[in-house]
């Protein structure tokens, strides 16, 4: 990146806006698994898949269909009728595995979330919503309000009467030392007791993997517990797949599948990903809860063909070349030795991840410290070997976030684990 570019960034974009590393990087294109900088540098991209670039850089599958479209109509979408919306819903209705299903299209994360609590607090009459603590779901002003994780949610002034619900972290506090039973009963203990004395709630939202949060994942079946203790009362769940969607979890297409005994959410919301960069996000729901708003539309900006388009390539290259599969033996392998690399190095206190979404906890030595700081020098030590990795997590940032674009080869992920080893052990140097 040209020094000329991050003053005139500085000057003109908020300063929120936070950039990755000490001097942030320019990405010019990509191809595949890898992205070249503005000086013609090149990294294998371990972190694009979360960035939207979910199955690889520059699909040629994907860039003709958007080209082609581009090229006949873009159009706003919501009075004409629109073929390329209506068959990707069809597909996406049908892969929710939610019966009955209707699919509104937008064009982030952050207004599915929007979409799905205003469609749940209407629903239900109520403007209580259960989040989980540590959660992320966007910073608009009803999503940042259910948003537990501390240093995404800088206001309190949401319109919505949030309570915060443990299970999102396993391994801090009183929970580490509970096995995954015992940790599943306290939480619902503590889910039960807080609707004991609370008004009835409309839903809760719940990622089945927490992303932003440090990729931490609750015992499998935990929010098939909460949903017995949810239905009773009739509060819905809204699985929020906006990182664990379209089969980057490798077991499974959607994360919410990992507690499946009681079938599908109520209400479903996905995005990145499913574009390969294009901005689409969706809301997926039973057709009674959909149809409960009697407006015409929410955005009338979603589902544009060209991003429409973008998202039926992209869906059908990934199950055609069943890059669940692939996330789950190459994110299995990535795992195996990531596994073998942290055991060789002291900051490494826990390697977790299921396929391609993979964290990696640094704690300082000998302590139960979150380390923040050797997140940071890590990034930048692999980016200087040629990687790109994230950092996330809860209090503080101190997880590193390895999602690759699912088309990742083995290969790839032999050289992103050495680079990583490298970048690693430069800890303790
Ligand atoms: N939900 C989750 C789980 C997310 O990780 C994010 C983005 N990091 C969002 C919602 C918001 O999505 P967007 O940035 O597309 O608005």
């Amino acid at each position: 990146m040209t020094e000329d570019l991050l003053g005139r960034h500085r000057d003109v974009l908020p300063d929120w806006l936070a950039l990755y590393y000490q001097d942030p990087l320019e990405i010019t294109h990509g191809e595949g698994r890898y992205v070249w900088d503005a000086h013609g540098t090149k990294y294998l991209d371990f972190f694009g898949g979360i960035l939207t670039t979910m199955t690889a850089h520059a699909l040629p599958e994907v860039t003709k269909a958007v080209t082609e479209q581009a090229g006949r109509i873009i159009h706003s979408s919501t009075l004409y009728l629109n073929r390329p919306m209506v068959e990707l819903a069809e597909r996406v209705a049908q892969l929710s595995g939610i019966p009955d299903a209707r699919v509104f299209f937008t064009t982030s994360g952050t207004e599915a979330n929007d979409t799905a609590l205003l469609l749940a607090t209407t629903y239900r009459r109520s403007n209580t919503v259960l989040a989980m603590r540590n959660s992320y779901h966007g910073r608009s002003f009803s999503s940042v309000g259910i948003t537990g994780n501390r240093g995404w949610s800088p206001t309190s002034l949401s319109p919505l009467q949030t309570m915060y619900v443990h299970g999102g972290v396993r391994n801090r506090g009183p929970f580490a030392a509970m096995d995954d039973d015992g940790f599943v009963r306290a939480c619902v203990d503590d889910l039960t007791d807080l609707l004991g004395h609370t008004r009835p709630p409309a839903a809760l939202i719940a990622e089945p993997i927490q992303g932003v949060g440090g990729f931490t994942s609750p015992p499998d079946g935990l929010y098939a517990a909460f949903r017995e203790v949810l239905s009773e009362r009739g509060i819905l769940w809204i699985a929020d797949e906006v990182q664990t969607g379209w089969g980057r979890t490798g077991d499974h297409f959607w994360g919410w599948q990992a507690h499946d005994r009681n079938g599908p959410p109520d209400i479903l919301t996905f995005a990145k990903g499913i574009g390969n960069g294009m901005s689409i996000g969706g809301v997926v729901a039973r057709a009674d809860i959909m149809n409960c708003l009697d407006s015409n539309s929410i955005s009338t900006f979603g589902g544009t063909q060209v991003t429409m388009a973008a998202g039926l390539a992209n869906l059908t290259y990934l199950l055609e070349h069943d890059l669940q599969g692939n996330a789950r033996r190459v994110g299995g392998l990535l795992i195996e030795r990531l596994r073998a690399v942290a055991a060789r190095v002291p900051h490494v206190r826990e390697v977790r991840g299921r396929g391609l979404m993979i964290g990696v906890e640094l704690t300082t030595p000998g302590t139960d410290r979150a380390d923040p700081d050797a997140a940071s020098a890590v990034l930048e030590a692999a980016r200087a070997g040629g990687l790109l990795i994230g950092k996330g997590g809860g209090h503080n940032t101190s997880a590193l976030r390895i999602a690759p674009p699912l088309s990742l080869t083995v290969a790839e992920a032999e050289e992103g684990a050495a680079i990583l080893d490298h970048a690693l052990r430069s800890l303790d140097q």
